[in-house]
């Protein structure tokens, strides 16, 4: 995660970025600015990633130098980041680090969010998130050390449209006389709302808006859509990922699909027979195509839940629904019995593509994950 190979379409725009690099042309300040759901934050955080990287080469990070390791759990010691937060009732969360385990599990869900997944993140839906005057001297302390890994030391700022007065001067501050080998990265979705100073000491990052044909790739590859749904989604989304994505979780069959498989697993956890052949009748009146899909979605939930275990965000894609549920389903799907649901789905698909009575296929499957869940 965080590579240039997961910031989604924007060919241009990442040879822009690496050719800066290569040819040692490193604004000390660049406004990454852009339409929402552009993907502004994930190219700035691949760009980062590739600053700090030790053995990049032509194309992205390497992966495997002491910063890339870092990178992957958002550890970096030489990378901050600044973001608006809602103080806490008491002031006992009143700096972006009091919040920084809620921003890295933001993040490696998935770069592409908005300012009110954020607040949901936090857990302050209706409140007023900024980034507070304490937070300069903050800033201040931490440019203030020496590189830790002995590259650059990098600033991101998430929204600086949103930086309160003193926080705002004290960056202006930094954007003038900025300590060695330091670079700040802005993100913003407003930029004519950031101070005209500010502004005029950045070199200001272009991002359009995602090719509809990249958006479609994306949704079909990596959150195994169908293809005429991403094709769908990804016009109505016109550049937008962020929309793409809640288009995703609002689109019916999908929404159909992530219901029927979790009362599934639920009826199947309790023992609840009765329920369950209701169930498998539900399924079997879907139709044999969507039957195919729904049995395609259930490997799919199958193996995102097995890989949930293992905690390595970059490899799982899951709306944030699905993410949610995994949350606590993910325990039990496991070495244990992982192959055994793979096949008994796999026999399923093949016992309605050969137009074996539905009713009888999914009821099976279902009294089989009875067993296959205890294991
Ligand atoms: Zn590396």
């Amino acid at each position: 995660m965080f590579y240039f190979k997961d910031v989604i379409g924007q060919q241009v725009a990442k040879e822009k970025l690496k050719q800066e690099v290569r040819e040692g042309r490193i604004p000390h300040a660049q406004l990454f600015c852009g339409p929402q759901g552009s993907g502004k934050l994930p190219l700035a955080l691949a760009y980062a990633r590739y600053l700090c990287c030790s053995n990049r080469n032509g194309e992205d990070a390497c992966g495997t130098c002491p910063s890339c390791i870092k990178w992957n759990k958002l550890v970096h010691p030489d990378v901050h980041f600044m973001f608006p937060i809602v103080k806490s009732a008491k002031g006992k969360k009143e700096l972006c680090d009091d919040y920084i385990a809620n921003w890295r599990h933001l993040l490696t869900t998935t770069p592409y969010f908005s300012l009110n997944h954020w607040l949901d993140e936090m857990g302050a839906e209706n409140g007023q998130a900024i980034i507070y005057a304490k937070e300069s001297d903050e800033i201040t302390r931490k440019l203030s050390l020496k590189s830790v890994e002995g590259g650059y030391k990098i600033t991101l700022v998430w929204l600086p449209e949103k930086l309160h007065e003193v926080c705002a001067n004290k960056l202006l501050k930094l954007l003038e006389e900025p300590p060695e080998q330091t670079i700040f990265l802005l993100v913003s979705e407003n930029p004519e709302m950031i101070l005209p100073t500010i502004l005029s000491r950045t070199q200001r990052f272009n991002v359009p808006g995602i090719a509809e044909e990249d958006v479609e790739i994306a949704l079909c590859e990596r959150y195994g859509i169908q293809p005429e749904d991403s094709k769908a989604i990804a016009h109505i989304a016109n550049g937008n990922f962020i929309k793409a994505l809640e288009t995703i979780s609002l689109n019916e069959e999908n929404q159909q699909f992530f219901d029927l498989f979790v009362s599934l697993m639920r009826l199947a956890w309790q023992r609840k027979i009765r329920e369950m052949k209701q169930w498998s009748e539900q399924v079997a009146a879907l139709g044999r195509e969507r039957q195919k899909n729904f049995l395609d979605y259930c490997q799919r939930m199958t193996r995102e839940n097995f890989i949930f275990n293992l905690h390595r965000k970059e490899l799982n894609y899951l709306t944030r629904q699905e993410e949610n549920f995994a949350t606590r389903f993910s325990p039990f799907v496991n070495e244990r019995n992982v192959t055994g649901i793979m096949q008994e789905l796999s026999e399923a698909q093949l016992h309605i593509g050969q137009n074996v009575n539905p009713r009888m296929v999914f009821f099976d499957f279902a009294l089989k994950m009875i067993m296959l869940l205890k294991q």
